[in-house]
């Protein structure tokens, strides 16, 4: 399918890698100029660098989402370098483990200021520069933790991840007549960093959970992602778009 983002300005937060980094190479390779920002900075740049070596238009920003001073910085660079904004894609985020109990209130604040407020503050700067250009996508990664309980641990990312699923709706509600579409992508189990630290048992349970049997990978989720940028998905706003192999149609 042709996504027709030739011309199209895309910002995707935590890029150096993993779901971030394929969602990168997914909307240049569709055409869109792409501003790749996360904390990694050497990471970032390489991915930047991979991007023009192929003929793309790339370049890597410093972006810790959890700062609002940077997001204003950085959406404005990025115009001021490609001329416009039209695609974000909030996907920056860190997964923790504590349950209700074993959870501290400093692990909780960090989780929640950059899955949940990071998310925000992103919809906040970006939205005027969408809609001085007429309208735009943005996409946001929750994730089947947002939507579910789990296994009844990890107490701060679900309840990051259930706010994304929310303000998403509220976001979309707020812009639907500016032409500003703003929509959630809920992976499954996705073969990425952040899995790292998932020990053979976990796994195990995992992939007995999961219908589909296997991990998902990043391109997967990444091509759903460059389909909600894109024209393709015109009417969709609001939506929550489920991509865990039918993890949630147990
Ligand atoms: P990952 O750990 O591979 O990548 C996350 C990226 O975010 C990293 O590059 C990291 O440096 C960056 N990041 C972390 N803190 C940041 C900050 N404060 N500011 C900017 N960037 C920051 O993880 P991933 O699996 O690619 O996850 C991407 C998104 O998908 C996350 O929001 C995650 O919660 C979500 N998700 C992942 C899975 C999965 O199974 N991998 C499942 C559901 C949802």
């Amino acid at each position: 399918m042709d996504l027709g983002l030739t011309g199209k300005v895309a910002l995707v937060t935590g890029a150096a890698r993993g779901i971030g980094a394929a969602t990168a190479r997914e909307l240049a390779a569709a055409g869109a100029s792409v501003v790749v920002t996360d904390v990694l900075d050497a990471e970032g740049e390489a991915l930047a660098v991979e991007l023009g070596a192929a003929g793309q238009q790339a370049i890597y920003l410093h972006l810790d989402v959890a700062d609002e001073g940077q997001w204003q910085e950085v959406v404005e660079a990025a115009v001021t370098r490609f001329g416009r904004l039209d695609i974000l894609v909030n996907n920056a985020g860190i997964g923790t483990t504590p349950d209700v109990e074993k959870e501290t209130l400093d692990g909780w604040n960090r989780l929640i200021a950059i899955n949940q407020t990071g998310v925000w503050l992103g919809m906040k700067a970006a939205a005027p520069k969408m809609r001085a250009v007429g309208g735009g996508s943005i996409i946001n990664l929750s994730s089947i933790f947002g939507a579910v309980g789990g296994f009844g641990a990890s107490i701060a990312y679900h309840a990051s991840k259930g706010a994304v699923r929310l303000l998403t709706k509220s976001a979309a509600i707020r812009y639907a007549k500016e032409g500003i579409r703003v929509n959630s992508v809920h992976p499954g189990f996705i073969d990425t960093p952040m899995l790292d630290s998932v020990d053979a048992e976990a796994e195990a349970a995992i992939l007995t959970s999961t219908p589909m049997g296997r991990l998902g990978r990043p391109e997967e989720i990444a091509a759903v992602i460059a389909f909600l940028a894109s024209n393709a998905a015109s009417y969709m706003t609001g939506s929550e778009v489920y991509v865990d192999g039918g993890w949630t149609a147990r």
